[in-house]
């Protein structure tokens, strides 16, 4: 059952890159490209009434507002992902057109290799392939274009731009995957029982905040198995491993994998999306499920039960609240004879 020392709920606060949503690295990547593509606008469009070439220098601050908008939504996380699309969009366009209307040799096509990193970082594997060819196809079609250079010289820079386009878009692609596969390694890491494969405590406090958040009805079971000891002294340490594995995969087919929590040792705690009478039906069934089951272990039978205690949640209620409610409960079921829920 919960030690003190559980029941205080360790601070444990993972980095949110790792355990909520990719969603944060890319607030942080737009946040950055805000604030320079903002600083940089701003500085062109003075340059550019000192030109006096107004519509540009227009186009410009437009640019610029735009970013320092984008930027406070990023900044109350309140960013929707069209707004998020707005500024490096925005970006494509001038560039797009800056190249159509201007010589090659201004230099505006440069810009053109930051797109395939930005995209990629933005929106992922693949928005950021799509983006990268539609772009990268666009700007050579604008090299093309250009007749007031011979054909020799813009056939040569349509080469040199698609190759050194195309290595910045590979390495964006493979750094992206890199970075998602990683990322789902961490949080598996971080929010899964190594031994069952169950969501761990880290992940219930998580997802009860999310709960929380969504104000939805539900309970939580906290479950215990009867007389565990016992398996690992008459059959081993193994065995014992064994049957908490086939406990947790018969908990996940009864519920959902996104249901079932290990606490540590033999204990589990369920996120039941229902009141307590409802959880209890549904424990019930749960219960004759697991009493049921024959674990094979090399030439033997296991068979096992559990006790659960169950808390309901109210607004009142934190994570450590209710799982002591449980607890209690569960005590209880212990002390009046085990294999039951209350
Ligand atoms: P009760 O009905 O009162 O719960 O009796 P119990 O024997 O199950 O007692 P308790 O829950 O306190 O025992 C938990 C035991 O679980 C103690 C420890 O040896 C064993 N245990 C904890 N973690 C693991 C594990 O990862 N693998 C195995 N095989 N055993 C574990
Ligand atoms: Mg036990």
């Amino acid at each position: 059952m919960l030690t003190e020392y559980d029941l205080n709920e360790k601070k444990v606060n993972l980095p949110n890159v790792i355990l909520s949503d990719p969603e944060f690295l890319k607030n942080k990547v737009l946040k950055g490209l805000d604030v320079v593509l903002g600083v940089f606008a701003l500085l062109l469009s003075f340059f550019n009434i000192y030109l006096q070439n107004y519509p540009l220098a227009a186009v410009e601050v437009i640019m610029s507002m735009t970013c320092w908008f984008v930027y406070r939504k990023t900044q109350d996380h309140s960013i929707s992902s069209t707004q998020a699309m707005l500024v490096p969009y925005f970006f494509v366009m001038i560039v797009l057109y800056g190249t159509y209307t201007t010589p090659l040799s201004n230099g505006l096509l440069l810009w053109s290799f930051t797109f395939p990193i930005i995209f990629y970082l933005l929106f992922g594997k693949q928005h950021g392939f799509y983006a990268s060819l539609i772009i990268g196809g666009l700007q050579v079609i604008n090299i093309l274009n250009k007749d007031q250079i011979e054909l020799y010289a813009t056939t040569n820079i349509s080469i040199n731009f698609l190759l050194a386009y195309v290595s910045v878009w590979v390495v964006s692609h493979v750094y992206e995957m890199n970075r998602e596969n990683v990322q789902d390694a961490l949080r598996n890491l971080a929010l899964k029982d190594s031994l069952t494969g169950a969501n761990n405590r880290l992940s219930l406090k998580h997802i009860f905040e999310k709960k929380v958040k969504a104000a939805e009805d539900f309970s939580i079971v906290m479950l215990d198995i009867d007389l565990f000891k016992n398996v690992n002294d008459k059959h081993g340490h193994e065995a014992g491993d064994l049957v908490l594995v086939e406990l947790t995969k018969t908990l996940i087919e009864v519920l959902s994998h996104e249901q079932v929590f290990r606490l540590g040792g033999d204990e589990l705690a369920l996120l039941i999306p229902k009141s307590k009478k409802a959880a209890l039906s549904i424990m019930e069934r749960v219960r004759e499920t697991v009493e049921k089951q024959l674990i094979k272990y090399k030439e033997e039978i296991i068979n096992l039960s559990f006790s659960a205690g169950i808390s309901q949640w109210s607004p009142e209620k934190d994570l450590p609240v209710m799982l002591k409610e449980a607890d209690e409960c569960l005590y209880k079921a212990k002390s009046n004879g085990r294999n039951q829920i209350l």
